[in-house]
């Protein structure tokens, strides 16, 4: 999920502040990552514990299981993330450095490349070049890992924080079942059913809204997951339970 955290801060701030803008996307990116963490935890856990639920009324292996889904889906969660951004951080890194080492080594080339790029944008070659003037004498590597690479030198992804809130992200998704499916009432399943489902309707709604896409059928589309995901448990644990495997 979470190559979505590194990525494009084109959609949102306000025009004439780049930074603002750039600070607002990366935060979006972040919260939209956390929202699809969350999703994955209660999707994941609710399956699991209406799977075991299915086969006994029994609160002790229901809790048990519950628990090792979080701890479980926590985990990998983390570790693919971890996996996935220390990847893309260190094909970043070896552009910057050659990128650095070019800059070094034929700034004419460089200048020119710059230039081409900044025309290729839609300026005229005049202003192109007068442009990749100011922003070689500025900061000449950061325009060239902006513009060439589409990298933010000073805003790579570090993948301890990124598996970290990834792992954060699931663990609060994943408590939700958890805890619903282990209350001390008579309908517990459908408390948990009706929790998710709310659950599921709130991250689909976010998660569109922040992709800008029509959070209606976003929110249908994740309901219907996740509870598609707990009756398919459900029944396969209703069945082993009934078969008396368990
Ligand atoms: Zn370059």
């Amino acid at each position: 999920m979470s190559s979505e955290s590194a990525g494009s801060d084109t959609q949102a701030g306000h025009p004439g502040e780049p930074h603002a803008q750039e600070g607002l996307g990366n935060r979006l990116n972040w919260l939209r990552a956390g929202v699809l963490g969350a999703n994955d935890g209660i999707v994941s856990v609710a399956g699991i514990v209406m799977g075991v639920a299915g086969a006994t009324t029994e609160r002790g292996p229901i809790l048990i299981a519950g628990v090792a889904g979080l701890v479980a889906g926590a985990l990998s969660m983390a570790a693919g993330e971890y996996v996935s951004v220390s990847t893309q951080r260190d094909a970043e890194l070896s552009l910057l450095d050659q990128e650095r080492q070019e800059l070094e080594e034929m700034p004419e080339e460089e200048y020119d490349e710059l230039a081409g790029l900044l025309e290729g944008k839609g300026l005229s070659p005049e202003l192109a070049r007068e442009v990749a003037t100011e922003l070689t004498e500025h900061d000449a590597f950061s325009a060239h890992a902006e513009i060439e690479l589409g990298i933010d030198p000073d805003d790579i992804t570090n993948p301890w924080q990124a598996a970290l809130a990834s792992m954060l992200a699931f663990t609060v998704g994943a408590l939700l079942p958890t805890l619903t499916i282990l209350l001390p009432v008579h309908h517990r399943l459908w408390v948990t059913v009706v929790a998710v489902v709310a659950a599921l309707a709130c991250t689909g709604w976010i998660s569109a809204r922040l992709g800008y896409a029509d959070p209606r059928r976003a929110v249908l589309r994740n309901v219907a997951g996740g509870f598609f995901a707990m009756l398919v448990t459900f029944l396969v644990g209703s069945a082993l339970g009934g078969a008396g495997v368990v």
